[in-house]
């Protein structure tokens, strides 16, 4: 018996749905549908344009349509293997005839009666015997139900078929309109009208059955609003960080001494951004800063501003970079310059002796050092601080959401000031980073040269080594740089695994192919030995001890080495004037935001400096990223690309890191770089939604704030 249900609303729950039993309840609750709201939430992949009727003599080879025939004789059943039936006929339109071949479903025997009319979806076979379709979709016309001219395509699991689902969709739909128990409208109407969106109940009508194509775009402006507007609404609401008040503002501002220390002027934008720096430090609120500019934009200066300020205040400082590298050249750049300012500057990293440690650690303690600056090694538990007022961290991507927020902990009341040289689209950077204050250095410090990129292949291996030593001759240093996932340094995350610097940075996206890596060991050798005997060569990876690596950046700062190959830990930091050439080998391996930092080493000098991405990929889409590099040198607008070829998924977790869980940007419907405009758009109404009405309180708002909830509840999101 069919057990239909006197009263069904949108909480009605899937197993008392039509042929719904024990076993495809759990394929449904495997997909997240417990209730006939989950189920209209879950939305068509794509719809089969049975519409798209044709004739037998229109029709194309290969085409996918529907044909309008008319059954001309009786069909045929015939075995043609054991346990295989072959049902065959013949049907006509006004053009012409076509076979029908169905496998396995003998019953359409009886229902392929002569003369009768079917729609047949499905592709069409032109051969010179004529024309025939294999197991199209057969539709009765005019039956009860007029047919469908688009009809969804739904996302599966195991256990459900399409039609199933369309059958139990129809159920749901008619069970969330009820008057009674359906869904209600939780948007105001005032904010629907202003921007002329349709009703929840109709836009989900129009998604699931559409009449027309035109349909389905009403409906998924709607449907992509909500899921914004919520997102906005959840980030505004619960994503805030709170601003703490600072018992203790600081006291001292004269930044004189501190800028008239420096051998050169500072630009505009980093002016603009130390000013942004010094009123968040004078507000008595704790400062959430993030810096962001391109690969040699002059961010650490900015930094080091802060942290003159937290130490003429009496307070600690600690900067903490991803690699020894960068925390060492970060070392041996400010400690001199705060020494002379009479503050002790401690370095803190993993490599050193566990003496040497222990002497840091006492040190800061007791306040005996006042700026330390260091790798991870700062986050684990014996560091303590006497009085920490500032937590800088460099590279902020390459840290997970927890470890930053636990250095940041480590005093009471800590400003926090984060860099990071992965440009981010402003739209991005509006939803990743609303509870950050952001400033943008959008100016390069004066007598940059421009990089001249080129994309390679490996045919032009004999001229590159000759362009190599043509740059050596002319004075200039060279790096090549080449991918090798073995010799990678591994750190440990927030959640205790360890990890990569290729897993904190996704490299390569989502390609299909697999790259053949260079053993960049025998590659150096080969390299030193065979090719470039007569200059000296060095390599660097992940693997050496703090201690070689640094002798090794030393020496190449000073001019004793050429060539300078490795892994990808000089994506980092170091700043070698003298490099002109830049070789990136396997390059479609790297995202297009690390290859644009690899480049950033080199054109930092006065010479013309070159950037060679040596690539035999033959996929169109990895030919097409390396371009990019070709033919832009601006950060930003490489980003963006970045973004729009890649897909905001692959995008966020490479400037995310570990931040924020993927799991919370998965947008059904609306996607980041397709709805720009209305990302924008909901973040407006969602801030003016919450400047009129904080708590969402109103009247107006009682059912927006329950949706609200229990969205953010069923997602189980962090945010809630
Ligand atoms: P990034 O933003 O990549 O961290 P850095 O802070 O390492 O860049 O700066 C790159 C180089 O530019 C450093 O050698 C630094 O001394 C220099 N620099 C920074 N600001 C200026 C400036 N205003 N004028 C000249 N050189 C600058
Ligand atoms: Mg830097």
């Amino acid at each position: 018996m069919r057990k239909h249900l006197l009263q069904t609303g949108k909480d009605t729950p899937i197993e008392r749905f039509y042929g719904v039993g024990a076993k495809r309840a759990e394929a449904f609750h495997k997909m997240g549908i417990e209730t006939a709201e989950d189920a209209v939430y879950r939305f068509p992949r794509a719809y089969e344009p049975r519409g798209n009727v044709k004739t037998t003599a229109q029709a194309e080879d290969g085409e996918i349509c529907s044909l309008l025939l008319t059954v001309a004789g009786e069909a045929k059943n015939a075995m043609i293997r054991k346990g295989m039936t072959l049902t065959k006929f013949s049907a006509f339109d006004n053009d012409g005839t076509c076979s029908l071949i169905f496998f396995n479903q003998p019953y359409i025997k009886d229902m392929a009666r002569k003369g009768m009319t079917f729609r047949f979806f499905g592709k069409v076979k032109r051969e010179r015997t004529g024309v025939s379709m294999t197991s199209p979709i057969m539709e009765a016309v005019g039956g009860a139900q007029p047919l469908r001219s688009l009809v969804p395509i739904y996302p599966l699991t195991a256990g459900i078929t399409q039609k199933f689902m369309g059958s139990v969709m129809r159920e749901a739909l008619n069970a969330v309109q009820s008057e009674t128990d359906g869904l209600e409208e939780f948007l105001p109407e005032s904010l629907r009208n202003r921007l002329g969106l349709c009703g929840i109940k109709d836009a989900l009508s129009l998604i699931h059955e559409p009449r027309v194509w035109e349909d389905t775009s009403v409906a998924i402006r709607r449907l992509a609003f909500d899921e914004l507007y919520f997102f906005a609404l959840s980030m505004l609401l619960y994503g805030k960080t709170e601003k703490f008040h600072v018992t203790n503002p600081y006291r001292n501002w004269d930044d004189t001494p501190f800028l008239s220390s420096l051998p050169y002027s500072l630009t505009g934008a980093q002016m603009r951004t130390v000013q942004a720096v010094a009123s968040d430090m004078k507000s008595g609120n704790l400062m959430n800063r993030l810096i962001v500019g391109d690969v040699g934009s002059g961010k650490t200066v900015c930094a080091a501003y802060a942290v003159y300020l937290a130490l003429i205040n009496g307070k600690q400082a600690v900067m903490m970079a991803p690699t020894e590298i960068l925390a060492r050249q970060h070392y041996a750049d400010l400690s001199g310059m705060f020494g002379k300012m009479g503050y002790r500057t401690g370095l803190l990293v993993g490599s050193m002796t566990a003496s040497a440690k222990k002497k840091v650690i006492a040190a800061l303690a007791e306040k005996e050092i006042d700026f330390v600056i260091g790798t991870h090694a700062l986050i684990e538990d014996t560091v303590v601080f006497a009085d920490l007022g500032l937590a800088v961290i460099d590279e902020q991507h390459r840290f997970g959401a927890g470890q930053r927020s636990n250095l940041a902990k480590k005093g009471s009341e800590t400003h926090i000031l984060t860099m990071s040289a992965t440009p981010i689209p402003r739209t991005l950077a509006m939803v990743l980073y609303c509870d950050t204050d952001v400033s943008v250095i959008d100016e390069m410090p004066p007598g940059r040269q421009k990089v001249d990129t080129f994309l390679v292949n490996e045919s032009y291996r004999t001229r590159l080594y000759a362009f190599i030593r043509k740059n050596i001759e002319a004075g200039g240093q060279v790096y090549i740089v080449c991918p090798a996932v073995e010799e990678e340094e591994k750190f440990v995350c927030e959640n205790g695994e360890t990890m990569t610097e290729s897993e904190a940075i996704p490299i390569g996206g989502r390609e299909e192919e697999k790259p053949r890596l260079k053993a960049a060991v025998d590659f150096a050798k080969h390299l030193s030995e065979e090719v470039f005997p007569e200059y000296s060569c060095a390599f660097v990876h992940g693997k050496l001890n703090g201690k070689e690596k640094d002798r090794i950046m030393n020496e190449f700062a000073s001019g004793n080495i050429s060539i300078l190959v490795s892994t990808t830990v000089i994506e980092v930091g170091v700043n070698v004037p003298r490099a002109t050439l830049m070789i990136v080998e396997n390059a479609e391996t790297f995202g297009l935001s690390a290859l644009h930092q690899l480049r950033g080493r080199v054109g930092r000098g006065t010479r013309k400096s070159y950037c060679i991405l040596v690539s035999d990929s033959k996929t169109q889409k990895a030919r097409e990223r390396m371009k990019i590099l070709c033919e832009s040198n601006d950060g930003f607008s490489i980003a963006q690309k970045d973004l729009e070829m890649r897909g905001p998924g692959d995008f966020l977790e490479q400037i995310g890191g570990k931040t924020r869980q993927s799991g919370e940007f998965d947008l059904g419907i609306a996607s980041l770089e397709k709805d720009v405009k209305l990302l924008y758009t909901a973040f407006d109404e969602a801030k003016r939604t919450v400047a009129e009405d904080p708590a969402l309180s109103l009247e107006e708002n009682q059912i927006l704030a329950k949706t609200l909830k229990s969205r953010l509840y069923k997602r189980g999101n962090a945010l809630a």
